[in-house]
């Protein structure tokens, strides 16, 4: 028995029964499915393999407004909800490998069909080039000030929370230099002290989130590039809305909030 992380159109199925959610098992796999299967490691002592499906409405499915048993499709951020943290980094890893199956079918030098190699990697049959998995890293930094923290609004995040100065690591850079050059680029202020806090996938597509925390040294804010359109220093008693429970930046808040049940 395998248990099965199975995508259509980037949501993953899931099986509902007395209103708890798990994941697919079967010895063999009743449907067709497009590309690679992947094996993205173990659970329970079983194997889990991830894999998208060919036609989706070969899958016979349940409504999500009711409760009735049955499969339903969930989109993998709503999932973390849904299912235990190991089960959610599992399918993470499935949809990046997904992902990447679906965007390496011809070699990027010379367009030929590619063939897989070995289980993160392909090969081109023609000029032999080899393409792995790519991720893309970003920062996260958290900011303090005394007893606050710095918490941004983006002109990209799509709800109406405040979370933390992010960014692109550049090529040639450092991930303290990029943390410097955002929170340069963000705000104008001047901070030291970046430390490392821990790290964390981010599959949609294939991010790696890597946070820091910083203190503040002088300025005052300013939206000088125009990707934040509010910011400032917040105390705990006076937060806004922050963001959901999957992300690395609400870790870094919720563990910023615990440091002050520690002292008392
Ligand atoms: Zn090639």
């Amino acid at each position: 028995m395998s248990y099965w992380f199975l995508f259509s159109n980037g949501k993953l199925l899931l099986p509902r029964k007395g209103g708890c959610y798990s994941i697919l098992t079967h010895d063999t796999l009743p449907y067709t499915v497009n590309g690679m299967v992947h094996e993205v490691g173990k659970y329970e002592n079983a194997i889990c393999k991830a894999a998208e499906i060919a036609d989706s409405s070969t899958v016979y499915t349940v409504s999500t407004d009711n409760t009735e048993d049955g499969l339903i499709w969930v989109g993998l951020r709503e999932s973390y909800d849904l299912i235990n943290v190991e089960l959610h980094r599992l399918a993470g890893r499935g949809s990046e490998l997904i992902f990447w199956d679906k965007n390496t079918r011809y070699c990027p030098v010379c367009g030929t069909p590619t063939k897989v190699n070995t289980v993160i990697s392909k090969k081109c049959p023609n000029c032999g080039n080899e393409i792995f998995p790519q991720l893309s890293p970003a920062i996260l930094v958290m900011i303090h000030k005394g007893e606050q923290i710095l918490l941004v609004h983006a002109r990209t995040f799509t709800r109406p929370f405040h979370g933390l100065v992010a960014g692109f690591v550049e090529p040639g850079e450092t991930l303290e230099q990029c943390v410097a050059r955002e929170v340069r680029e963000e705000t104008t202020l001047k901070i030291n002290n970046i430390r490392y806090f821990g790290s964390q996938p981010w599959p949609y597509p294939s991010n790696l989130m890597i946070g820091f925390t910083a203190d503040y040294v002088s300025g005052d804010i300013q939206f000088a590039d125009n990707e934040l359109t509010d910011g400032e220093f917040y105390s705990r008693d006076n937060l806004p809305m922050i963001p959901q429970k999957l992300s690395l930046a609400r870790k870094m808040i919720d563990s910023w909030l615990e440091s002050f049940e520690e002292v008392k």
